[in-house]
């Protein structure tokens, strides 16, 4: 049975479907069935731009490390891998400061994990955060993942209902779902209970064993409202209602949320162009520059730009850390 008759099938049986269960069920089919990073793919990622990006996660996180005094012990874990590349390129930045630790992999995808095991041998898979050890200092990095993750959405209708997807594939107002403020009609709020669960769990961590995650994703640093659910596909703009399991969605991060559920002291979100620049993105475009062709420095030039500019993803992406008991302030935030 198709994704889609599967779908209809459960409204029909259910009633309408909470956007969040249509997400769910829609992104564990898209990322199970294929890669959808790159200029062939979907959508492109930081660490897909450039080796840079990797590379400075990898040296705040070996940075945080030995400001803690080197502890024996450490679980690198990451949320959502992708492809690995992320991964492979922090690797060979932490290295510098000693810090080569075990590495375990969040992911849901047969697809991405194959990848994954190509560019970082030696890493073990998890199907969530829950089945890795919990014996020693975590160093967690997640880019673009949280974004992924299930959001609700209620639509204030003279009172709050959930927004739900009918058998139309259409949205619809599900159930009253009361909620304490009132608001002009037709404003949408969202939560996303997969996203503060996890971090919690990040929180509990960290507050047990010490260590730093970086929580790195597009998003709002206060409280907003708004409909931010989107679909893209081949690199443009799509209906997240029509074709399910063949369009990346994605939410907002609401960076407050996620603070406010770590339960251990958080830092930022700062912008990720501010934080590249911080950890010396220019000194390393530059180092890379002299070793480079003409076409190759163009390509450092333009990534740099990418991944720093105001108007590409500067700005609107995020950077958020949460620290442990004991453990310093990460680099590129301030003190
Ligand atoms: N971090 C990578 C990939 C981002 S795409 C990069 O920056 O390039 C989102 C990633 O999260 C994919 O690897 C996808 O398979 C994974 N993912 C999505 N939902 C997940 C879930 N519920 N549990 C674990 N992994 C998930």
């Amino acid at each position: 049975m198709s994704l889609g008759d599967r779908l209809r099938r459960e409204i029909e049986h259910d009633g309408p479907m909470p956007v969040a269960r249509w997400m769910a069920l829609c992104n564990a089919h898209y990322y199970a069935t294929r890669d959808p990073l790159g200029v062939a793919g979907d959508f492109t990622t930081a660490p897909e731009i450039s080796q840079m990006f990797g590379e400075l996660v990898g040296v705040a996180l070996g940075d945080a490390w030995v400001r803690a005094g080197s502890p024996e012990g450490v679980r690198l874990v990451e949320l959502g891998p992708g492809r690995g590349t992320l991964m492979a390129d922090l690797l060979r930045a932490a290295r510098v400061s000693g810090l080569a630790p075990a590495v375990h992999f969040v992911e849901t995808s047969p697809t991405l994990r194959a990848a994954q095991a190509e560019r970082v041998p030696g890493a073990t898979w998890h199907e969530a955060l829950a089945q890795v050890p919990d014996d020693g200092p975590l160093l967690l990095v997640a880019n673009e993942f949280f974004d992924a993750l299930p959001v609700r959405q209620f639509v204030f209708a003279g009172e709050w209902r959930e927004r739900c997807v009918g058998l139309e594939f259409a949205p619809v107002l599900g159930k009253p779902a009361p909620l304490l403020t009132i608001a002009p009609p037709g404003t949408i709020v969202e939560t996303s209970p997969a996203s503060t669960a996890i971090v919690a769990e990040i929180g509990a961590r960290l507050r047990a064993q010490g260590g730093v995650a970086l929580i790195i994703d597009y998003g709002y640093a206060g409280p907003a409202t708004g409909d931010t659910l989107q679909a893209v596909r081949a690199h443009a703009f799509a209906d997240p209602f029509v074709d399910p399991g063949e369009v990346d969605l994605t939410a907002h991060v609401d960076f407050s949320a996620l603070g406010a559920s770590a339960g251990v002291v958080s830092h930022g979100p700062v912008g990720q162009g501010a934080w590249l620049r911080a950890l010396g993105i220019d000194a390393r475009a530059a180092a890379l520059k002299t070793r480079a062709t003409g076409p190759q420095r163009e390509a450092i030039h333009a990534a740099t730009a990418r991944l720093t500019g105001e108007n590409a993803m500067g700005e609107l992406f995020k950077v958020m850390a949460l620290t442990g008991t004991g453990w310093p302030t990460p680099a590129g935030f301030a003190a």
